[in-house]
């Protein structure tokens, strides 16, 4: 299924469909040209917001998969060499891959990094590896924030007592100045 808004050249998600046999689609923005055209050739539109997330997560699932697969067949390509070398008695070069193999520790690794050597080990192109330093450079930036939000309200907490002391203190004098006036009166 094609989720491209049909307003050409437009390439924002798509969000609502219309009946007619074309099932054209539209976007958020050209919510006019959708109504427009509903007019114009009396048809109806449905939201396929859910849908097209679905497709989403499809294509990112499958993505991953393909990783997953990528990595089983290396690590059965490396096993099959490894039983060579021994078998042809390279007894050496077989230790220092088992060897090699042996510290990897895959699952104990930080996410992060081990994705980004698994990119890097299966050859894929920097863009996607900037679309990691990215993500690291947002949590870097939101730490920052989180860490900026709690000292304002600290600083918030403080000016209010402050204005609670005041409030107090101004409660006082003009108690005492009720008082001294009516000893006056
Ligand atoms: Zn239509
Ligand atoms: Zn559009």
């Amino acid at each position: 299924m094609d989720f491209k808004c049909s307003v050409s050249r437009c390439l924002e998600d798509v969000a609502w469909q219309c009946n007619c046999p074309e099932k054209f689609k539209f976007c958020l923005t050209h919510g006019k040209e959708m109504s427009n055209h509903s007019s114009l050739k009396k048809c109806l539109t449905e939201s396929i917001k859910g849908k097209y997330l679905e497709l989403l997560v499809k294509q990112c699932t499958n993505a991953l998969n393909h990783v997953e697969s990528d990595c089983i067949k290396l690590a059965q390509e490396m096993i099959c060499e490894i039983n060579d070398l021994i078998l042809s008695e390279q007894k050496n070069k077989a230790n220092t891959i088992v060897n090699w193999a042996n510290t990897l520790s895959v699952l104990q690794r930080e996410k992060n990094q081990y994705c980004f050597s698994v990119r890097k080990l299966l050859g894929i192109d920097n863009t996607n590896i900037k679309i990691v330093t990215d993500w690291e450079r947002l949590e870097e930036e939101l730490k920052t924030l989180r860490k900026n939000f709690e000292e304002s309200c600290k600083k918030i907490n403080g000016l209010e007592k402050e204005l609670k002391n005041s409030n107090e203190a101004n409660k006082k004098l003009s108690d005492e100045l009720e008082n001294t006036k009516k000893k006056n009166l």
